[in-house]
């Protein structure tokens, strides 16, 4: 198992960068990677009004290889047959996004690539997760923190940031 020292929300501005300042932004873009997703995720388009297949994510390095490690252990558990019967390839919401917190206090996670959104239709912000425990676990024990245990639950988030 990968084993990569965590990061506190208050360091993320001085280790990766400053989202506000251009050049903080430049420094983030450069720690991100694109990694390929060990099974395809289908989002649902309102737009076009099919589902789009998702094969890669966009994240900070520092939990590229985390993501991927626990997909693969999910694929590798459930095999692809159980995760499209329980809706675990689909709406993937991804990593990197340069945005605030909802509040708009504070940078998301996401401004860093820090945080991935997984399965967004069982863990729609404010409403009580229906991720399975099982899942949840294997990214808890690759040191990730997860939505589903904040105040206000914010089930498809997934991070390897705290504080
Ligand atoms: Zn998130």
């Amino acid at each position: 198992m990968i084993k990569i020292k965590r990061l506190a929300y208050r360091d993320l501005r001085h280790v990766i960068g400053d989202p506000a300042t251009s050049k903080g932004r430049k420094k983030i873009k450069n720690e991100l990677v694109t990694v390929k997703l060990p099974y395809t995720f289908y989002n649902w388009s309102k737009k076009k009004k099919k589902h789009i297949p998702v094969n890669y994510i966009r994240c900070h390095k520092s939990i590229a290889e985390s993501v991927i490690d626990a997909l693969a252990e999910i694929l590798n558990n459930y095999g692809i047959d159980k995760i499209k019967k329980f809706g675990l390839n689909r709406e993937c919401g991804g990593s990197y996004n340069h945005r605030k917190t909802r509040d708009g206090k504070w940078w998301s996670v996401h401004a860093w690539g820090a945080a991935v959104d997984l399965w967004c239709h069982m863990g729609r912000y404010g409403k009580k997760p229906i991720i399975p425990n099982e899942i949840v676990q294997i990214f808890k024990k690759r040191g990730f923190y997860w939505g589903g245990d904040f105040k206000y639950p914010d089930g498809m988030h997934f991070s390897r940031v705290f504080g």
